[in-house]
């Protein structure tokens, strides 16, 4: 096996949206795996909307990466070295390899993954932290119930894909927003959505609402809130009585600079949302999907079955080559990809 390996590191932190400058590529050694740990060769990896975050010096859920640091993902791999009773080579697993040809991590944060259940990629999208988080935050925070309307936007990627799904299942009028004439035939004819709005059509936050009042005669019971920025504006006055808002992402902001005491006060309230929220009496649950990994065979069990049996469709969008993974990363964040954005290595 070759000793040299590939990585990408943050370069410098980005000024708003990222660009190229903030990523580099290098050359360096494979590294060594410790005791317990497992050495994998990358397959594939995950591009991931919650990266960005990441890409700044502000305080979140998770510590920023530090600049020259290794950019942070899940990927899959093959095992090549195992220094654990539990995995040996040729193990097929997903873990924190980063934006790497190679990786190390403990046995501990891996997990092995079967091949023959599933494409291996499938763990990082629609069986992985993505399809889990859009099963998890329907089912836990939308409280879905048979007849309801429910709106997501990104309703092409494998989170909206996942509870756009999920929610028909269970007998839900669903509407999709997503960008683009392509993405919302996607979400129809593919993702099985009863309607889909493209957002981009829709010049103002009216606008977009004027078609979603159309497309919603009963109005909106749950907002799986995958966005923020116009689409929320256009949905939160059409919002039920009772009605539940699960805030996954709002990546319509992401490049806005970060949060805690020290950030501006610009921003910090919204009255109109805020008095809506009051005055329909609407459940809005933020969460963050690592908080509930004991859910994770629940999922697997209720969702796996569907995926394999084909009752539960799912879309890619796979870039070849890590050296092209900032650019497909720039493009997840303004909506160049269709379908769970992922880089294929070597
Ligand atoms: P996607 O693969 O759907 O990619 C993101 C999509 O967001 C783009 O393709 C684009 O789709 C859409 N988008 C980008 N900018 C805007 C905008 N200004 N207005 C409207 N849509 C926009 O991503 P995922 O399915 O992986 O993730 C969806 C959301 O879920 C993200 O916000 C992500 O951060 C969040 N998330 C949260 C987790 C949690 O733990 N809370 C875990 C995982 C994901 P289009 O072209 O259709 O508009």
């Amino acid at each position: 096996m070759t000793d040299t390996m590939q990585r990408i590191v943050l370069a410098s932190r980005p000024d708003g949206a990222p660009t190229l400058d903030n990523f580099r590529l290098e050359d360096t050694k494979v590294p060594t795996p410790g005791d317990g740990d497992v050495l994998v060769r990358v397959h594939y990896m995950s591009i991931d909307p919650y990266m960005r975050g990441r890409m700044d010096d502000a305080k979140s859920y998770a510590a920023p990466i530090p600049v020259d640091g290794l950019m942070e993902g899940g990927s899959v791999g093959e095992v090549t070295t195992s220094n654990d009773p539990k995995f040996k080579p040729g193990d097929f697993v997903m873990g924190p390899f980063g934006w790497a040809t190679h990786g190390v991590a403990p046995a501990a944060q891996v997990m092995k993954i079967d091949p023959n259940v599933a494409p291996i990629q499938t763990a990082l999208g629609v069986l992985g932290m993505p399809g889990f988080t859009g099963w998890l935050g329907l089912t836990k925070y939308g409280r879905p119930v048979e007849g309801e309307t429910l709106v997501v936007a990104a309703a092409t990627g494998p989170v909206g894909s996942m509870v756009g799904q999920i929610a028909k299942a269970k007998g839900l009028r669903v509407v999709g927003i997503a960008g683009g004439p392509e993405k919302c035939a996607l979400a129809v004819d593919k993702f099985g959505f009863d309607a889909c709005l493209d957002h981009r059509a829709h010049k103002t936050a009216s606008e977009l609402r004027a078609a979603l009042k159309d497309a919603c005669p009963n109005g909106i019971d749950v907002y799986f809130e995958n966005v923020g920025g116009k689409v929320l504006e256009a949905v939160t006055p059409l919002m039920n009585l009772h009605g539940r808002i699960p805030i996954c992402g709002m990546i319509a902001w992401y490049n806005e600079g970060g949060l805690g005491e020290t950030a501006s006060d610009a921003g910090l309230t919204g009255p109109k949302l805020w008095r809506t929220i009051l005055v329909k009496s609407l459940s809005v649950n933020g969460f963050i999907i690592s908080n509930h990994w004991s859910e994770l065979p629940k999922f697997l069990g209720e969702v796996a079955p569907k995926v394999v049996g084909g009752t539960l469709a799912y879309e890619e969008d796979i870039t070849e080559g890590l050296e092209n993974a900032p650019q497909a990363f720039i493009d997840l964040l303004t909506g160049g990809n269709t379908g769970k954005a992922l880089v294929k290595i070597g």
